[in-house]
């Protein structure tokens, strides 16, 4: 009980967050936004970009990321550029941190949002499909994170991990995307004491999300979950200022987790579905 306590009583000595959130804030801030050609990480771009951040985008198709480095130079980012991959690559997040080194010296804030695909329905028990999913979803925000490490600790910076309800609540039918964000949770929440005990002036923000309305999302769950989902670019927006105030964790939409009813809500849905 004692390490706990010890680190919040240092956490409340060294760690002052601001209060309130002003766009200005993220105004030249250097920021990489993973999975940014479509999505939540797509409006979180523009919004950047409005803010008149410095954006360095990154997802596989180039052709989706090129037509958003567009959109955010016209929405007014202090510069837009983009690097194409796949975090299945283990070499690509080094690549994608490097391209951020060499273009800005420094970064400000890593915003992790990137998924592979995943089925939604029972587990087929592919290992090989799990572990390849851990690669993406998981692994790679690992090494991204140790990449950017050194340019995070000197600008006092962010990182924004973009998590779920499932990383939180084990659900039917997301055996592999579940245990990939409760593996998230685990690892920041961890590093996140690490780094308060050692005076690491890095914030890390888990945002746990509940349905949004992302083209993928409800193409993949709109069958079982007839909940209106929320709104991607309010999603987004959240999501920046949760990682601007340096807060601990963010909850979209509002008590997406805590609330029992949306959680029994959420079940008897999927219930529903299996008869
Ligand atoms: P999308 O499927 O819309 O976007 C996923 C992004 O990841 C795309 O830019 C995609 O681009 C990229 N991507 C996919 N595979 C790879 C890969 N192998 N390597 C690199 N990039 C890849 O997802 P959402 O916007 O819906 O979700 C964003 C985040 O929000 C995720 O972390 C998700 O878990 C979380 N979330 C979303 C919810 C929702 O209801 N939408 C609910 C709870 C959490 P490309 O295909 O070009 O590579």
């Amino acid at each position: 009980i004692f390490i706990p306590l010890l680190g919040l009583a240092l956490a409340l000595y060294f760690y002052s967050a601001p209060e309130n959130f002003n766009e200005e804030m993220l105004r030249g801030k250097r920021v990489i936004v993973t999975g940014a050609s479509s999505g939540i990480g797509e409006q979180v771009a523009y919004h950047l970009a409005r803010m008149e951040a410095h954006l360095l985008l990154t997802a596989r198709t180039e052709a989706k990321l090129q037509k958003v480095v567009e959109r955010c130079l016209e929405l007014g980012a202090a510069s837009a550029r983009y690097v194409s991959g796949s975090m299945e690559d283990t070499t690509f997040p080094a690549v994608v941190v490097r391209e951020a080194e060499n273009t800005w010296g420094g970064l400000d804030m890593l915003i992790l949002n990137h998924i592979g695909y995943s089925y939604f329905n029972y587990f087929n028990g592919d290992v090989g499909q799990v572990r390849k999913l851990l690669e993406t979803n998981f692994l790679s925000y690992v090494a991204m994170t140790v990449s950017a490490l050194p340019m995070l600790k000197e600008s006092e910076g962010s990182i924004v991990v973009v998590s779920s309800v499932a990383g939180k609540i084990g659900s039917p039918f997301a055996a592999s995307y579940s245990a990939t964000k409760f593996a998230l949770e685990g690892f920041f929440s961890s590093l996140r004491h690490e780094f308060i005990i050692d005076k690491v002036n890095v914030s890390i923000t888990l945002c746990i999300l509940g349905y949004i309305n992302t083209e993928n999302a409800v193409r993949a769950i709109s069958h079982v979950i007839r909940s209106t989902p929320a709104p991607k670019e309010e999603c987004a927006l959240e999501i920046i200022r949760s990682g601007a105030l340096r807060q601990r964790e963010l909850h979209y939409p509002p008590g997406a987790v805590g609330s029992l009813r949306y959680t029994l809500f959420f079940l008897s849905n999927l219930q529903e579905a299996l008869k």
